[in-house]
C-alpha cells in the first residue's frame, strides 16, 4: 500500500501531494515549504532591501490576503522594512463592500495600516455604473475586467505614491503569471512580455516598483494555506469574471497542468528566459504627463483617461 507519511520530516501522516515535485507534506511541513518558498522568491529577486516600505495590494481573496499574513510574519527577518496594506475599491455592489470589511478585518487584526482608494473618488464613476453605462449605450465590446484592469493599475500608483512607499506588492501567484504571459502572446503585446517582470524596473520616479512575492506559488497552494491557517478570506467570484478571457485561459492551463504537472513552472521559467532579449527589442520611451490628469504615459493621453473620455464624452 503507497505510504501516507509525510515525505518532508518522515513522521506525520501526509495530507497534500504536490504533482510537480513528488512531495507528499503533512499540515506543519506544507506551511513551512510555502513559507520558505515565498522567502526565497523575495532573495531571488531582490525584491525588499533594508528600510523598504511597502504596500501590500490587499483584494480581498485568498491571494492577497495570504501575502499579507505572510509578509507580516516575514517582516520580523527584515526588522527594517515597514509595511501597510491598500484596497481599491472598484464599486462592485455586494462583492467589493464584503471583500472590503474582511480586508479591513485581517488588517486589523495583524495591526496593519489599511489605505482605500475608490473609483468613484477618483474617476466620478464606479465600475458598476461604467458597466451600466456600457449596457445602455451598447457601444463598447470591452469587456468590465478591461475598464478595471486598466483603472485599478491606475488607482493603485496613486495610493502608493501618496503613502510614499518604495515598493507595491501584489499577490500575483504562478497561476496568474502564466495566464498573463500567453495573454500577452495571444493579444500580440510583446511589450508587456518584456515588462511583466517579479520585480518591476524603475521607469519613472512617479510609478512605485512592483513585486510578485507569490510568483512562483501555484494558486492552489496559496488557498490551502489559507485554509490551514485558518484565514478568513472572500470567497465569493466577481460577478464580471466570467466574460473574460482570462477564464478560458485558467481552464486550458489547469488541464494541461493536470496532464503534464509543472508545465505551468515551465512556462514561467521560459518566460524569465527569453524576457532579457526581448526587453532589447525596446528603445526605452520617454513618459510624458497625460494632458487630462497629469500621470505618466506613453502618448498624450493615458490609456484610463482614453476609456472614460470614450465612454462619457465622447
Ligand atoms: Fe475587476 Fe474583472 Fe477582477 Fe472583477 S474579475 S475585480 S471586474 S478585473
Ligand atoms: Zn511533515
Ligand atoms: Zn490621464
Amino acid at each position: 500500500m503507497e505510504s501516507k507519511v509525510c515525505t518532508s520530516c518522515k513522521r506525520r501522516e501526509a495530507f497534500f501531494f504536490r504533482p510537480y515535485s513528488g512531495e507528499k507534506l503533512c499540515k506543519r511541513c506544507f506551511i513551512k515549504s510555502f513559507e520558505d518558498k515565498v522567502r526565497a522568491t523575495i532573495i531571488k529577486y531582490n525584491m525588499l532591501e533594508y528600510g523598504d516600505s511597502v504596500a501590500i495590494a490587499v483584494s480581498g481573496g485568498k491571494d492577497s490576503i495570504s501575502l499579507l499574513h505572510i509578509l507580516t510574519k516575514i517582516e520580523l527577518d527584515y526588522p527594517k522594512v515597514s509595511f501597510i496594506a491598500v484596497t481599491v475599491d472598484e464599486g462592485i455592489r455586494r462583492y467589493r463592500d464584503e471583500a472590503l470589511r474582511i480586508a479591513a478585518k485581517n488588517c486589523r487584526k495583524l495591526k496593519i495600516e489599511h489605505h482605500i482608494i475608490s473609483f468613484k473618488e477618483l474617476y466620478g464613476y464606479t465600475l458598476d455604473e461604467i458597466v451600466g453605462h456600457l449596457k445602455k449605450e451598447g457601444k463598447n465590446k470591452l469587456t468590465p475586467c478591461a475598464y478595471c484592469g486598466v483603472l485599478r493599475r491606475k488607482a493603485l500608483n496613486i495610493a502608493a505614491r501618496d503613502a510614499k512607499v518604495d515598493k507595491l506588492a501584489t499577490a500575483h501567484t504562478l497561476d496568474d503569471e502564466t495566464q498573463t504571459i500567453l495573454l500577452n502572446i495571444l493579444h500580440g503585446d510583446v511589450l508587456r512580455l518584456a515588462k511583466g517582470k517579479p520585480i518591476t524596473d524603475q521607469v519613472h520616479p512617479t510609478l512605485t516598483r512592483r513585486v510578485k512575492p507569490f510568483c512562483e506559488i501555484p494558486e492552489k497552494e496559496t488557498a490551502l494555506y489559507a485554509y490551514t491557517k485558518q484565514i478568513k478570506f472572500q470567497g465569493i467570484p466577481c460577478p464580471y469574471a466570467s466574460g473574460a478571457m482570462r477564464n478560458d485561459m485558467r481552464l486550458f492551463l489547469n488541464r494541461m497542468e493536470e496532464k503534464h504537472a509543472g508545465i505551468k513552472f515551465t512556462i514561467f521559467k521560459s518566460m524569465e528566459k527569453t524576457r532579457p532579449a526581448i526587453g532589447k527589442m525596446f528603445e526605452k520611451k520617454e513618459l510624458k504627463k497625460c494632458i487630462r490628469c497629469g500621470e505618466p504615459t506613453v502618448g498624450d493621453i493615458c490609456k484610463s483617461c482614453e476609456m472614460l473620455l470614450q465612454l462619457f464624452d465622447a
